[in-house]
């Protein structure tokens, strides 16, 4: 999770902000956003249009891709027969693309047919576990599972599951789809200054009321912390997307191990390595997105060899024995140490 840092902070010493951005907050995607727009003496008026216009997209969004509406589009698509194409949305195809794209080119290791995995390890709906599924049960989910199975056309957009039981799950990849619509959005609108950020995930672009690129907070993954609550570090960001993948937050213990919510298609199991989070710049929120979720499964050598053949910025997280984290920046993250004050 990154947090976009407050404004506030170094407000007394540091350089004056005659008039702060228009900050937009709400609730989306079962998380929460936050926008910040430099857009100094806007009318309410106009705030208020931004903020219903904005509210308009993000309820499309999850009307088309979220799988906790059971009357969306990929809903509706989940419960539709094999080899037969189902018409959807331009976006949800372009979204489901990508991501079948990123499942092809990390080995399957990204892979948004998932979701049987994720409801049997007890991280979907029907609620958590706190025993670990049989072999058996692994096998029998594995089966409904590989991206491979699904196609996409483009015109006009249809999905088409070529196996029975196939479902999509874009819960790694849609957030960061919904900053850069939003981000898309307020340039259309003229906006050259602002940060969009849906849980965690984020899209800055221009400068900040500083006049600065704009700063954001990276979290130490610490079990159960809540966002921002402390502070890896801090990442100058502009025009870019940055998102954070970790298991720190969603997991369950059982006989002495820990069971995370990213789990590895290819084994069926959650991922079990010592990479606590990754967090990506990209040059759109839903790629940054999409590749943090995957490198969390490719783990850190794979992950930073797969980061590096594409140019992509990266912070990785790795425990150590003693509670502490390696810090491994990919083609100069620029990551800066923590502030003194929290934001
Ligand atoms: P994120 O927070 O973006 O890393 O997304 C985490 C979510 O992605 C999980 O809660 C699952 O719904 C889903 N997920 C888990 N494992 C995978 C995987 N290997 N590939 C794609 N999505 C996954
Ligand atoms: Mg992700």
């Amino acid at each position: 999770m990154a947090v976009a840092l407050a404004l506030g902070l170094g407000a007394c010493k540091g350089p004056q902000v005659p008039d702060g951005p228009l900050v937009l907050t709400g609730k989306t995607m079962g998380t929460t956003y936050h926008i910040k727009v430099v857009a100094p003496d806007m009318p309410d008026e106009a705030a208020d249009y931004l903020r219903s216009k904005i509210d308009e997209i993000l309820v499309r969004i999850n009307k088309q891709m979220s799988t906790y509406d059971p009357e969306s589009e990929l809903s509706r698509f989940n419960r539709h027969e094999a080899d037969k194409a189902f018409p959807v949305s331009l976006a949800t195809a372009d979204v489901v693309a990508a991501a079948v794209r990123l499942s092809k080119s990390t080995g399957g290791a990204f892979d948004p047919t998932v979701g049987p995995l994720v409801d049997l390890w007890g991280f979907g709906p029907e609620g958590r576990r706190t025993q670990p599924p049989s072999d058996a049960e692994i096998k029998a989910a594995l089966a409904r599972i590989g991206a491979e199975h699904i196609r996409v056309s483009p015109s006009p957009p249809t999905l088409l599951k070529k196996v029975p039981g196939i479902r999509l799950d874009l819960g790694a990849i849609a957030k960061g789809y919904g900053v850069d619509v939003v981000a898309g959005f307020l340039r259309k609108e003229g906006f050259k200054d602002f940060m969009v950020e849906i849980g965690g995930e984020v899209y800055a672009e221009g400068r900040s009321p500083f006049g600065r690129s704009w700063r954001i907070g990276i979290d130490l993954p610490v079990d159960r912390s809540a966002p921002g609550e402390a502070l890896s570090g801090v990442v100058r960001l502009r025009d870019r997307g940055m998102a954070t993948s970790g298991n720190y937050r969603n997991f369950f213990k059982a006989d002495g191990s820990r069971y995370s919510h990213i789990i590895d298609p290819r084994t069926g199991r959650p991922v079990d390595h010592t990479l606590a989070s990754a967090t990506v710049v990209a040059r759109t929120c839903t790629r940054a997105d999409g590749a943090a979720t995957a490198v969390m499964v490719l783990g850190p050598e794979k992950g930073i060899e797969w980061l590096n053949a594409r140019g992509l910025r990266a912070l990785l997280l790795v425990a150590r024995e003693d509670g502490t984290y390696q810090e491994i920046n990919t083609l100069g993250m620029g990551v800066r140490p923590r502030p003194a004050t929290k934001p």
